[in-house]
């Protein structure tokens, strides 16, 4: 088996058996990967203590050839990021980063910018930054690397202009603005302040990162949470678990 070295945050951990563990990290160098941790609840172990969800470690694993359950031999510990553990709101917020990161990405495809985005709003939520807009910047800009950037030129039913109005609809199940002409197709389709659609764009191509201070106005800021809830429901045909909380 050949080992390789990776940067990796845990995104889930699940019992395997007694002493052992399976660890979801997602990776800079391949993206979503899952790993049999053996003996990782013995006290002692090969892992510097006990595998914990939401740390920055930098990872040896055994490549497995016909499974994609491979074996974790080393699990260096680079950050706990502890503002997190000291506070239910952010410790839910990280979770719930995790939860769309897991759910969003193909397994064992390595996109950095991923890794990057998880990384930085890791950091910003145990750095105290506002956790609303910590998973809006998160939201919008993992739907771009998805390949999901809601369309905001242009109507998403029809391709037309979009219209220089104060206010326009925007449909989560068409994926962007909408038309006067085409708002019909979509009953769902809520109104939205044209400027909160520039903030869209900006978050959408990555020019914010998440330790961003951004100003926005608190309404603002819960218009668009609340548009790129309803995006990701439906684009993953559920709620995620962790939405409620956040
Ligand atoms: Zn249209």
């Amino acid at each position: 088996m050949a080992h390789e070295k990776a940067e990796a945050i845990t995104i889930r951990l699940t019992d395997f058996s007694e002493t052992s563990q399976v660890a979801w990290f997602y990776t800079r160098e391949c993206g979503r990967l899952s790993c049999l941790a053996k003996g990782a609840k013995r006290d002692r172990n090969n892992f510097e203590g006990r595998l914990d969800l939401l740390c920055h470690n930098q990872i040896v694993f055994a490549r497995k050839k016909h499974s994609t359950l491979h074996i974790l031999t080393e699990c260096k510990l680079r950050d706990r990021f502890m503002g997190l553990r000291a506070d239910v709101g952010r410790l839910y917020a990280a979770l719930y980063a995790a939860e769309l990161v897991r759910e969003m990405t193909p397994e064992e495809e390595g996109q950095p910018e991923v890794f990057d985005l998880l990384l930085g709003t890791l950091r910003a939520l145990s750095d105290d930054e506002q956790p609303d807009q910590v998973l809006l910047i998160l939201e919008v800009r993992l739907l771009a690397l998805a390949g999901f950037a809601p369309s905001l030129d242009v109507c998403a039913a029809c391709g037309s202009a979009a219209q220089q109005e104060k206010s326009v609809r925007f449909s989560a199940a068409l994926g962007g603005v909408v038309c006067s002409k085409c708002r019909g197709q979509d009953p769902k389709s809520v109104g939205v302040p044209s400027a909160a659609l520039g903030v869209l764009g900006r978050l959408a191509n990555g020019a914010v990162t998440p330790a961003a201070t951004l100003t926005l106005p608190d309404r603002m800021l819960a218009v668009l949470r609340k548009l790129m809830k309803a995006t990701y429901c439906h684009h993953l045909g559920h709620e995620p678990k962790l939405m409620r909380y956040v």
